[in-house]
């Protein structure tokens, strides 16, 4: 199944081999870029602002799958009386409905009032902490970078999981604010417009800011479009080459650090 990666933050269905697995959602699939283009010389600007991506660049993707493949469906099949089996078929019926491109697909409180489940979603979150893992590198890169930038998040989780999984983990304390696209901007995925109103909140110039993410469209080819200096973090190793392309982030490190 090569070709097709999911990401993201939602309960995002991937079938296979008549197995129905449940992975983080937000990123669709990949864009195809020409794996030949060359990244033009640019004049590379002081950057007064570093801006992440959350979900496969801080953090694991763990606590998502936990959270919308099982213990979702868990406990719409306690309040329902159904099997976990037959939960997991209607509440995933009840995803596919939402679909990714619908802001309340990212937003917990919306599966909450639409599932029948209450309004303890905080309560299922923390049940959940252990499953939020940070990635071995990111403690330590935020700390070096922390000294020299503004550190910033933008993702399209919604803003109740980005501060949920920074604070759990251990990572909210390096960060001078946080951008949810759905949450904020009403946008489901990361576009330009979204950079830039990133930009417009903390008066930075989009020359001034670089982003790093895991998705080669909305982590890298949206930000670069205005005149964000991006990184793609590939950490699976796909083999790309690019200067743009780094695959941890110590290597992103590396690479900013005369920035
Ligand atoms: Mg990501």
């Amino acid at each position: 199944m090569l070709g097709t990666v999911i990401l993201g933050i939602g309960p995002t269905r991937f079938a296979a081999m008549n197995l129905r697995l449940y992975y983080v959602k937000g990123v669709p699939d990949f864009v195809k870029i020409c794996p030949n283009r060359s990244v033009p010389a640019m004049r590379m600007p002081s950057a007064e602002v570093v801006s992440f991506d959350m979900n496969g660049t801080l953090t694991q993707n763990h606590f998502v799958e936990a959270l919308w493949g099982e213990a979702v469906p868990r406990l719409y099949s306690q309040v329902r009386g159904l099997s976990l089996e037959e939960s997991k078929v209607e509440v995933y019926a009840e995803y596919d409905k939402v679909g990714e491109r619908r802001v309340e697909w990212y937003d917990i409180k919306y599966w909450f009032r639409s599932l029948g489940l209450g309004d303890d979603w905080r309560a299922l979150l923390e049940s959940l902490q252990h499953h939020v893992r940070p990635y071995s590198d990111a403690s330590y890169v935020l700390q070096q970078l922390g000294r020299r930038h503004r550190l910033v998040v933008t993702s399209n989780a919604s803003a109740e999981f980005i501060e949920f999984e920074l604070g759990a983990a251990r990572l909210r304390e390096y960060f001078d604010s946080v951008f949810s696209c759905t949450s904020d901007f009403g946008e489901v995925k990361k576009t330009p417009d979204v950079y830039s109103r990133v930009c417009s909140s903390l008066g930075v110039e989009p020359e001034h800011m670089i982003h790093i993410g895991d998705h080669l469209h909305f982590d890298y080819l949206a930000p670069q479009e205005l005149g964000i200096r991006a990184f793609y973090l590939d950490r699976n190793a796909s083999g790309r080459t690019e200067d743009f392309v780094v695959r941890s982030l110590t290597e992103f490190l590396d690479r900013i650090a005369s920035v």
